[in-house]
Parts: structure tokens; sequence; C-alpha cells
């Protein structure tokens, strides 16, 4: 069938996953790299998929193909579907809406009605963008009120997934970051340019306050929800996962450029809205107590310490890397 791969996934070990099939999508992004480690160390075995990254060694589908959709869902019938792909920046998403909802939206009605007709579980990542972000923190029974079409897609995304999937489970995370690819794969490590360049004043927005959280995080999380739907079928709805520090963009750009002794003079803080960006929720603070009263909530990592694992292999200086690293 084109693009689609059937090359066998890697294999399982032992575990709290104990060898049951994952499926997860959108596996050669951000936060789908770190959920296949942390799923196979768990002990499952992951069907990594991914679309225009997708290695090798991956299966490549395309999440806008139903027949695709079917026959990859159909082929593997996993336990667990864990949902990552989408198109993510918000600005795109306004620039093509047509494509970024039809990922969005669309595919994550396909891959819910077929995830329902195999009786696979379906965790659905979503976002804090569903909020509009003016009256924090928000509960996971708080009615969205969305202030852009991506937070848009991504509520009526989840409302597609629950439609299928009654049972499914829905967790918002708020802004994420982690070992990436390239600095602007996100919005937290993209801050690094403006640190770099030192010799040019860098306006940073300094209003709205956001939660940075580092994707392993989030994958210990996801795989602890996997492993308790195992034990506890009853296990369902939304639920909320977010790093603890409050930090607008240019109180970052300070921390990450105080992590690594660098200049920061240069940075400005900027009071007002970037021109021509797609609206933001001010303050979308998730409040993530059912989370923790499941027993599923993990501890995050410092900012500093977990930005610095992040961008070191970044760094111009190798002599810094070497006194600080090795
Ligand atoms: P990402 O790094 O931008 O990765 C997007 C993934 O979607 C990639 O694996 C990409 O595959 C895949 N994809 C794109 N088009 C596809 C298609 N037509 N068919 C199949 N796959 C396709 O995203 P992320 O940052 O890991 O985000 C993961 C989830 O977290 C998303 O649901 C996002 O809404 C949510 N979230 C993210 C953030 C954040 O700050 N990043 C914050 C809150 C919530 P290829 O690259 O191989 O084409």
């Amino acid at each position: 069938m084109p693009g689609f791969r059937s090359e066998e996934p890697q294999s399982e070990g032992a575990g709290p996953g104990a060898g049951g099939r994952v499926l997860v999508t959108g596996a050669t992004g951000l936060l789908g790299r770190s959920l296949c480690r942390q799923l196979r160390d768990d002990g499952w075995s992951v069907i990594a998929t991914g679309f225009s990254r997708a290695s090798p060694r991956m299966h490549r589908c395309d999440l806008t193909s139903e027949e695709q959709v079917h026959h990859l869902i159909h082929t593997h019938k996993p336990e667990v579907i864990v949902h990552c792909a989408a198109e993510r920046r918000p600005d795109v998403v306004e620039r093509s809406s047509d494509s970024a909802l039809n990922l969005n939206v669309h595919a994550t009605a396909v891959l819910a009605k077929e995830a329902a007709s195999c009786g696979s579980f379906l965790l659905y990542i979503s976002t804090d963008y569903v909020f509009d972000g003016r009256n924090p923190p928000y509960g996971e029974d708080d009615a969205p009120n969305p202030l852009n079409l991506y937070g848009r897609s991504k509520m009526e995304g989840e409302r597609e997934a629950t439609r299928h999937c009654p049972d499914s489970v829905i967790l918002r995370v708020p802004v994420l970051f982690g070992e990436v690819e390239r600095v602007s794969e996100s919005a937290v490590t993209a801050l690094w340019t403006s640190i770099l360049d030192s010799t040019q004043t860098c306006s940073v927005d300094h209003v709205q306050q956001r939660f940075p959280t580092e994707v392993r995080d989030v994958a210990r999380v996801c795989s602890q929800i996997c492993s308790r739907r195992r034990q506890d079928p009853s296990l369902r709805g939304v639920l909320h996962f977010s790093g603890t520090e409050q930090m607008t963009k240019y109180e970052m750009t300070r921390a990450v450029a105080e992590a690594f002794k660098l200049p920061s003079d240069h940075i400005v803080a900027a009071t007002d809205p970037a021109p021509g960006s797609a609206s933001r929720p001010q303050n979308a603070r998730l409040d993530c107590s059912r989370l923790q009263l499941l027993g599923l909530s993990v501890q995050p990592r410092p900012f500093r310490a977990a930005i610095l694992d992040c961008l070191w292999p970044f760094t111009p200086d190798r002599r810094w890397r070497q006194t600080v690293f090795h």
C-alpha cells in the first residue's frame, strides 16, 4: 500500500507494559520520540509511526488518509494508541488552516473510529490552549474557550476522540521542551537563538505566563496512564499535567542564559504581543489535581537542570562542554 511500510517494530522487554502493543502516532516528533523510549523501557511493544521523518524502522502513515489509518490499525490491533501527531504551531495552523484541521480534527476522528472498532484504548494528547487564559487555574471540567484556531482544533480533536471512544483519556499539557533535533523544534529551546547573538538587542514576551514542561516527564505520565488503564478499565476522561515553574518567555530566556552562564543583558522584556501572530492565552495554568489524586503524576525536574540537558549539544564553545560535562 502506498505510503505505508510494514517492517516489524522494535520489540518489548519486561515491565509494567509486559509486552502489550502500544501504537504511537507522531513518534518522530518532540513528545513522540521521548514517549517511545519511555514505553519501551517500561516493557511495551511499541509500534512507532511517523510521516515525513519516519525512519526505516518505523511505520510510515499519513494520518490524513483514511485508507492508511484503517490499514495501520487493523494490521496491528494495538491494545493502546497514544495520539501525539498534530500541527501544534498556532501561526502555521492559522496560515494553513485546511491541512491543519484535516490533521488535528478529521484524522483524530478517523483514528478514534478505528480504535473503537479494534477495542483499543485511546490516549489523546491535548493542550492548555483549549482555555482562554483569563481565569486560571483551569480544572479538568472547566469549559474550554480557545482563543486561536490551534486551540479550537485541539478542542475539536478532544471531542472527536471522546465521541468515538467514550472511554478514552485526554491528557492536556502546556508548552513542551526536551531533546530537540534543532532548537526551533520547541518554543522553549527556540529562545536559545536570541541568547547566542548578544550583539543584537532582542525583545522577548514578558506578559504571557507559561509552565514549560519537559517531554520526559510527560512521557512518564503517559506510560503510567497506559499501565494503570490495564489494571483499571474505568480510567477515562480529562487529565492535566504541567511543569510547576511559572515563567514568561523573557524569564525563561534569562533562566537559560543563567544556566549556561551566558550574558543576557541584550534580552529585553516585551509587553506588546508580536505583530501578526495568533492570539494566545495570558495564563492557562492547569490544575493537575485529578492526575495527582490518581497517583499518576510525576515530580517535574527543575527547569534549569532540564534545559541544560536539552541545549548543551547546541553550545558553540566546545571547551565549555568539556569543562562542565566531561
Ligand atoms: P511535533 O514535534 O510538531 O510533531 C508532530 C508530529 O506529527 C510529527 O511526528 C509528524 O510526523 C506528525 N505528523 C504531521 N503530519 C502528519 C500526517 N499527515 N500524518 C501522520 N503524522 C503526521 O509535535 P509535539 O510537539 O511532539 O506535540 C505532540 C502533541 O502534544 C501534539 O498533539 C500537540 O498538540 C501537543 N502539545 C504540544 C505542545 C508543544 O509545546 N510542543 C504543547 C501542548 C500540547 P513527521 O515529522 O514524521 O512528518
